[in-house]
């Protein structure tokens, strides 16, 4: 008898526990189900500051506005701090104090340099050099030829051109040190700054609690979870004049980024110059092209643009074939008509926006 009630009691606390094995199952497999349950409803915040040229915004979603101000201010406060660090037009920043750094001697760097310098590495030699943050003696004197509306010389580009290369920037990610290997380098990371920055931005904001975010710097878009009871973030694909006509993608834990000519560019003697450089020629893209890129993050998207742009459309759909979790679509200006290039997974994802399959 004793026995039996003993039995009894152990096959209840079985039961118990299988039971709360499923009510955690139940929490794994619906979390934010159980959130809704527990939890204030959600509710949708936008902030936007300027930062780095141009407009950062935010749109999260947090049951209080407590927590979804302090969180902004955060991400802004990082953004900021990301600014003073990789600014090329702050004449003190990290980033321009190692570029006027003697040749040769290595230089201890901050881990988000470093780490913005190693990605930027990485994209160089995915491109063959087609994106290269070395190519700051070009850049300036395109800056320079766009105010004076003149082209730079021969000389001018060929001299600039020494001093331009990703091979001559070293990186030790065991000392944390840059060392410049030639005279007169300078660095400019215009080309994957601000999509760092979103997803520097976008990795603050989860320590703060906040997944349900989105961080946009003008073209470049750190993307995370979506919008409760959302598949994705619904973003417009800018067409080449600028407006969004095009297929709008539903996205969720990723980077996407538009690089074009269409606000920057200068026009000399009727030719349109770009003011991303093609670093082999030392000369701005003449051709007109318009890349997005869809990636696991606005780094990654940020640089793939400026490379595909430089690489074109053939060269620049393989690169971005062989990469995982990547997909473009690219246009291509010629006179007045305009071509279209989707890699495979683009159209994929268009295809899964639209039905309603998992997004990216
Ligand atoms: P935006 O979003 O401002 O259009 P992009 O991502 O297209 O920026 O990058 C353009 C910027 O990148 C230029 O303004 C310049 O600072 C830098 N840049 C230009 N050419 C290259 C290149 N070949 N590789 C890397 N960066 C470049
Ligand atoms: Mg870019």
């Amino acid at each position: 008898m004793h026995w039996n009630h003993n039995v009894q009691i152990t096959r209840q606390s079985i039961y118990w526990s299988l039971i709360s094995i499923l009510i955690s199952g139940l929490w794994i497999l619906f979390p934010s189900g159980c959130q809704l349950v527990t939890a204030a409803p959600l509710q949708r915040f936008e902030f936007s500051s300027a930062h780095m040229g141009t407009r950062f915004s935010i749109t999260l979603f947090a049951s209080e506005k407590t927590q979804a101000d302090m969180a902004a201010t955060a991400a802004f406060q990082k953004i900021a701090q990301l600014d003073d660090i990789l600014s090329d037009y702050k004449a003190d920043s990290e980033l321009m104090r190692l570029s006027d750094s003697p040749p040769g001697q290595p230089v201890p760097i901050s881990k988000d340099l470093f780490d913005v310098l190693e990605q930027s590495e990485k994209y160089s030699k995915l491109s063959g050099g087609a994106f290269d943050v070395t190519v700051g003696p070009l850049v300036r004197l395109w800056r320079f030829s766009r105010k004076r509306k003149v082209l730079p010389s021969t000389v001018e580009v060929q001299t600039a051109l020494e001093s331009v290369g990703y091979k001559k920037l070293h990186l030790d990610r065991k000392t944390m040190t840059a060392t410049l290997l030639v005279p007169n380098m300078r660095l400019d990371v215009g080309g994957i700054g601000k999509g760092y920055a979103a997803d520097q931005a976008l990795a603050l904001l989860k320590t703060k609690g906040i997944n349900r975010a989105l961080v946009a710097a003008s073209g470049d878009i750190a993307i995370g979870d979506p919008p409760p009871g959302q598949r994705g973030w619904r973003v417009g694909v800018a067409s080449m004049d600028g407006s969004t006509n095009e297929p709008s993608l539903l996205l969720r834990n990723c980077g996407i980024s538009t690089s074009g000519d269409i606000e920057q560019f200068v026009e000399i003697n009727g030719i349109r110059y770009s003011h991303i450089v093609n670093p082999a020629t030392g000369l701005g893209l003449t051709n007109r092209i318009q890349a997005t890129i869809v990636g696991p993050n606005a780094t990654t998207t940020d640089a793939l643009d400026t490379g595909v742009s430089v690489l074109g459309s053939k060269r620049g759909l393989e690169l971005v074939d062989s990469l995982p979790r990547t997909a473009a679509l690219i246009f291509l200006k010629d006179g007045d008509g305009k071509q279209m290039f989707a890699s495979p997974n683009f159209k994929k994802l268009v295809e899964k926006s639209a039905v309603g399959g998992a997004a990216h």
